[in-house]
Formats: structure tokens, C-alpha cells, sequence
């Protein structure tokens, strides 16, 4: 019980930390909390949602911001798929919608 409290304050803190760098107009600083906020998911071994996932690259592990650092395309209607690009490396990946 006291563990899974603890994982809940430590996924809070991850959503927190990811808003705020979204937000950040620093990008050294944002960097910073999004690095601190996979920190965390790691030492709790929290699987983190999507939506946080895709802010990362899968590749150089960047903190990378849709439409700053990624280029997110969204397939033709019918394919629902969203092709991912990272800036920063190039990387490009894929993710299938349900
Ligand atoms: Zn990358």
C-alpha cells in the first residue's frame, strides 16, 4: 500500500515536471525537468502513457517538444497512424492508433 502511494506521488510529479518543461521556454531548463521526470519513472518503474512517451526520442532520448523538436504527421484518414520526426537526430518512428 505505502509503495503504491508512493508511485502515485512520483507519477504526479512526472506529469507536473513534463507540463511544466512543455511550457518552459528555457531549453536548457526544459531539459533539465524532463530529464529529472524520467529519473523518477525509472527508480519507481513507472510505465509512463503515450503522451508522455512521444516526448521523448526513442533514439538520441531527447526531450522533444511536437512542433518544436518533432514533426508529428498524422496519416491519411483511414490508416490512423502518426509518424513521429526528431529534429534533433532525424529519427523517424511510427505509432499505430487503436
Ligand atoms: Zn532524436
Amino acid at each position: 500500500m505505502k509503495k503504491h502511494a508512493a508511485r502515485e506521488i512520483a507519477m504526479e510529479r512526472i506529469t507536473i515536471l513534463v507540463a511544466h518543461a512543455l511550457q518552459e521556454q528555457d531549453p536548457l531548463l526544459a531539459a533539465a525537468q524532463a530529464k529529472l521526470a524520467k529519473k523518477i519513472a525509472m527508480r519507481f518503474q513507472l510505465k509512463l502513457p503515450y503522451a508522455i512517451r512521444q516526448l521523448y526520442c526513442k533514439k538520441c532520448k531527447m526531450f522533444i517538444i511536437p512542433g518544436k523538436h518533432s514533426r508529428v504527421r498524422i496519416g491519411r484518414s483511414g490508416t490512423k497512424a502518426v509518424r513521429i520526426t526528431c529534429l534533433r537526430c532525424g529519427h523517424v518512428y511510427r505509432k499505430i492508433l487503436k
